[in-house]
């Protein structure tokens, strides 16, 4: 395919040379003042340029050759036969990818091993992040102190917090309880009030629910909350609100 638009484009550049040249011995016929050295010139210089074109079109398909047949055989343990650049793409960390299997191992170790709860990827902490599980929805990994989301064969992404002040909205650990809900949606029904909010910040008109990740408020009390502690103390402090009670993380 290549060598056949480039030998085209060689064709077509020797017809303009061709035809220059033809131009040039009318122009000579027409008048003989002209100077046709200065033409012959430069019929000679693009017919030149024109086999330089050619050869180099022919010497690269010949280096070509060899260098794909490597690599193709490199592959084909890995089932692909892409050249080397798309392999090595597929290698770069650009989204992170997360499975049905990455949640069972998470879950696993949380839950049969005890194991200490995992940081969260994007802000680091502990206690607020590990997999969870909705009736009905895709599993995800999320955090409740920066908002962090990623549900399995998705890009992660970051969820809107947001607080009702009715009086049965819970407390934990020091401060209003949080929920997060995506980035567009402009209403939710309070599990506690069962009245639809607003997530607008308050303003003069309305009481808005939307509230400071802790992640972006130096002073929010969850900062407090122990770093890098073992299941144990994780399932102990969460233990002591009604919301919280039996979660190792938040
Ligand atoms: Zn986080
Ligand atoms: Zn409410």
């Amino acid at each position: 395919m290549a060598r056949k638009r480039k030998t085209k484009r060689s064709k077509t550049r020797l017809g303009a040379a061709r035809s220059l040249r033809r131009r040039g011995e009318r122009e000579r016929a027409k008048d003989q003042v002209a100077e046709p050295a200065a033409l012959d010139t430069a019929t000679v210089e693009l017919v030149e340029e024109d086999t330089t074109v050619v050869t180099a079109t022919i010497e690269s398909l010949i280096e070509e050759v060899p260098l794909v047949e490597p690599a193709a055989d490199e592959s084909a343990t890995s089932d692909t036969s892409e050249p080397e650049g798309g392999a090595e793409a597929d290698k770069q960390p650009s989204v992170p990818t997360f499975t049905d299997a990455d949640w069972e191992d998470q879950s696993y170790a949380l839950m049969a091993e005890q194991a200490a709860p995992s940081p969260c990827p994007d802000c680091g902490r502990t206690g607020f992040f590990g997999p969870r599980a909705l009736d009905g929805q895709p599993k995800f990994l999320a955090c409740r102190f920066c908002g962090h989301f990623q549900a399995v064969g998705q890009a992660p992404t970051r969820l809107r917090p947001v607080a009702h002040d009715c009086e049965n909205w819970p407390e934990a650990a020091g401060a209003p309880y949080i929920w997060w809900i995506p980035m567009d949606e402009k209403w939710y029904v309070c599990h506690y009030c069962q009245r639809r909010v607003g997530v607008a910040r308050a303003n003069a008109f309305m009481k808005g629910a939307a509230v400071t990740p802790p992640a972006d408020d130096p002073n929010h009390p969850w900062w407090k909350v122990p770093q890098d502690a073992s299941y144990d103390t994780y399932y102990k402090l969460w233990e002591n609100w009604p919301c919280t009670k039996g979660r190792v993380f938040l």
